[in-house]
């Protein structure tokens, strides 16, 4: 699969503060890409230098063969920015916002017109065309934003943050947007700090914490590299669990215990049996799903939090 966007070494300062510290990833065609990090990880910061709102003071940006400083124009027309921020008029109709939007992307006339009403079935407020923007929602708002980005047909989607602060059933819709154009073979770049959207969108991802890609790769592969592996376990009678051969690390989780071990299936079988001797019945024991927020925590020593 070719490569849509190679970031290299980038660096950023805002004065003193190091933002990012020689930031690398590589996101395939038609993939989507997620950006986890926790807040003022330097997620934003990666993606303005990408769209050419930012200059890096190093590094370099390669969109689909091209690179960011010679080609910015020709680059801009190839990628849709959605920002964390909403930016739409607020006293206009989602119509006028989206004409708007279109002819800075360069497309006019009729052509516009269609897209902005396939657009509109895209993120699923085609009804509400008409209404001032002030009158929408916070999660319809961002989906209008979305669907600006999206007029111009776009071969990469950088979304920043996009379910930050809204209701559900926004996200939910972001969530159906993400995959529908990934489905149609557009390539998607997804920062967030929520794991579980992670987890639940991206094929490939870098987890970037202080400036620094800590890891990247594919999402599986990361799983089964890095994240811990654990038993949960709770006893009848509440009490700690007995030695048992394998295990690695016990700590109170929930209503039990999580046992870290190398071997999930041959410790649970040495779980029931070491219980079992001491007399004691087993009231729950399960398998724990790997999970990003144990490889963020393996690699960085802390965990991944709001
Ligand atoms: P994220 O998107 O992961 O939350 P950002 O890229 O926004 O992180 O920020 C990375 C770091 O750079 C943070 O410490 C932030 O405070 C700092 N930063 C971002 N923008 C500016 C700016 N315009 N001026 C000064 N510091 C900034």
């Amino acid at each position: 699969m070719e490569r849509s966007l190679t970031v290299n070494n980038l660096a950023k300062r805002y004065g003193a503060k190091t933002a990012l510290d020689n930031v690398s990833f590589q996101v395939k065609e038609g993939s989507c890409f997620g950006l986890l990090g926790p807040n003022g990880a330097g997620k934003s910061t990666t993606m303005k230098i990408i769209t050419g709102i930012i200059d890096a003071d190093s590094g370099e940006v390669d969109v689909f063969g091209q690179d960011i400083r010679k080609s910015a124009d020709q680059i801009r027309r190839l990628i849709g920015y959605v920002p964390q921020e909403i930016t739409l008029y607020d006293k206009i109709s989602a119509y006028n916002n989206l004409i708007f939007f279109g002819e800075m992307y360069g497309v006019k006339g009729r052509l516009l017109k269609e897209r902005i009403k396939e657009v509109l079935e895209q993120v699923g407020l085609s009804e509400r065309v008409n209404d001032p923007i002030h009158t929408y929602s916070g999660g319809m708002k961002r989906r209008i934003n979305i669907a600006a980005a999206m007029l111009h047909k776009p071969k990469l989607i950088i979304l920043d943050e996009p379910t930050v602060g809204i209701d559900p059933q926004s996200r939910n819709h972001i969530f159906e947007i993400i995959k529908n154009l990934r489905s149609e073979g557009v390539t998607i770049i997804y920062s967030t700090h929520y794991m579980e959207e992670v987890e639940s969108l991206c094929d490939d991802i870098a987890i970037i914490d202080h400036g620094k890609v800590i890891v990247q790769g594919n999402l599986d592969d990361l799983l089964r590299l890095y994240a811990t592996k654990a038993i949960y376990l709770e006893l009848e009678n509440q009490s700690h669990p007995p030695v048992i051969p394998g295990i690695n690390k016990v700590s109170e989780h929930k209503k039990g215990w999580l046992l870290e071990t190398d071997e999930v299936l041959p410790s649970m079988e040495h779980t029931i049996q070491a219980v079992t001797e001491t007399g004691t019945k087993v009231k729950a024991l399960e398998m724990m799903k790997p999970s990003l927020e144990s490889v963020f925590l393996s690699l960085t020593g802390t965990t991944l939090r709001d």
